[in-house]
């Protein structure tokens, strides 16, 4: 039977709303009405609380029916909070402390109570007051590597997995929005778009790239027809939080099956948008120093991504995608189809990261890397080197050996 008892949380109701859940009030001590209750949601789509009691602070983030950057002519359904709920359990066991742990969730209510991550903040505005945080390439990669194989059939049981892509096909309106604002929008005159005072020239030559749009919307096919493994889907710098030394990830609301690639190459370009982004952000002295740091985190992150892969395909292969009995069992060694297959990955994370730095500057969710920089006589003229530089690894994505040669090229555009 149907719940409608949703009702969008306050401030003002949510500690009486938690203070009913056990599980919930023993962890954050005393008594509801002397919990402090903050709302910190900066993303585009739902509430964060942040509920601090006398022992515990918890997070509690509710799902709107309405995609909140836009307001409720864009209805956008709660059942999104289902399928991230069930994104971070998968995720949890397949890198276990990189996702926020659970405490509690509510799905008629929308609602999931998790960690408090503290005192990390948003990698994104790391990125941009020009922090460090040690290994985080690796960090990313190893995640990127372990949900990609453990969430497959190079891994799982088909039956398990055919299960679980089932489950996660529910995610409709969500992978919905990515079709539209990352691989349509950009490439014509879409409604929602938006781009900087002075790109019209960059602009007008992408979307008159009739080859350019081929490659995206194949790019777009793969995206929605393929389901090698279960994304993050949204695997963005502000979907990352940090402190020095530790790296943590949130937000699947966007996972869906989908290419080994994605998540990677959306991170990617999230690298080379701060990247690029820079020149407005540092003073001549930290500058190249710091930029040559982002593309270091890039190269780690590929590096690790490919030494974690290789280890899993090593000694975790168990599922039906080239099984032992075909490789070790008849002597051969197992490892160029490995590679060949890293070979296919990295040339589809080429290709998603080349759309990624497109769509933040030009259609619906621009990126506070550039959106910070308020002159836009400043702001346009990173962006151009951005967006053309997307251009070229959408059209040549085969042509990249390694992430050495995606950082030699940024280097070039900067
Ligand atoms: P949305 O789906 O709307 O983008 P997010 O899950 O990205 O929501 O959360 C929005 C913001 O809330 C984050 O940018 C971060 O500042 C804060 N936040 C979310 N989850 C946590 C957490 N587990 N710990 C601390 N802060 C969090
Ligand atoms: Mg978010
Ligand atoms: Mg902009
Ligand atoms: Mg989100």
């Amino acid at each position: 039977p149907e719940d409608n008892s949703y009702k969008t949380l306050s401030v003002e109701t949510i500690g009486a709303h938690l203070g009913a859940v056990d599980a919930v009030r023993s962890r954050l001590g005393g008594n509801a009405d002397g919990w402090s209750v903050r709302e910190v949601g900066d993303g585009n789509l739902n509430l964060v609380f942040i509920v601090e009691g006398p022992d515990e602070t918890v997070i509690a983030k509710q799902a709107l029916p309405y995609v909140r950057l836009v307001g409720d002519s864009w209805p956008l359904p709660l059942y999104r909070a289902f399928y991230e709920y069930h994104a971070l359990s998968r995720q949890a066991a397949r890198d276990p402390g990189l996702v926020p742990e659970i405490y509690h969730f509510d799905e008629a209510q929308a609602l999931i109570v998790m960690e408090f991550l503290s005192p990390h903040v948003i990698l994104r505005r790391k990125l941009i007051a020009g922090e460090k945080v040690v290994d985080l390439g690796a960090i990313l990669g190893r995640f990127c590597a372990r949900t990609a194989f453990y969430g497959s059939e190079l891994y799982m049981q088909s039956a398990d997995k055919k299960a679980d892509v089932a489950l996660f096909a529910g995610n409709v309106a969500i992978p919905a929005i990515t079709e539209a604002l990352v691989f349509t929008d950009p490439y014509f005159d879409a409604e929602m778009n938006a781009h900087t005072d002075g790109l019209d020239p960059v602009v007008a030559d992408l979307r008159g790239n009739v080859d350019l749009k081929m490659r995206v919307q194949r790019m777009m096919t793969k995206f929605a027809s393929n389901t090698e493994t279960m994304l993050h889907g949204d695997l963005h710098s502000g979907s990352i939080m940090a402190t020095e030394t530790e790296a943590r990830i949130i937000d699947p609301e966007f996972v869906q099956y989908g290419p080994f690639g994605f998540d990677i190459g959306m991170l990617t370009a999230n690298f080379l948008m701060a990247y690029f982004s820079q020149p407005a952000h540092r003073s001549q002295a930290d500058l190249a120093g710091y930029q040559e740091w982002i593309l270091s985190v890039i190269e780690a992150t590929f590096e690790t991504f490919q030494d974690e892969f290789r280890r899993l395909w090593r000694d975790e292969r168990q599922g039906m995608f080239y099984p032992q009995v075909l490789f070790e069992g008849q002597g051969h060694d197992p490892m160029p189809a490995c590679n060949a297959l890293l070979g296919d990955i990295w040339t589809d994370a080429i290709s998603f990261c080349g759309i990624e730095m497109h769509r933040r500057c030009l259609s619906l969710a621009h990126n506070a890397d550039f959106e910070d920089i308020e002159d836009v006589r400043i702001r346009a003229p990173l962006e151009a080197r951005n967006l053309t530089m997307g251009a070229e690894l959408i059209l040549n994505a085969e042509s990249f050996a390694d992430a050495q040669a995606l950082c030699s090229l940024a280097r070039q555009y900067n």
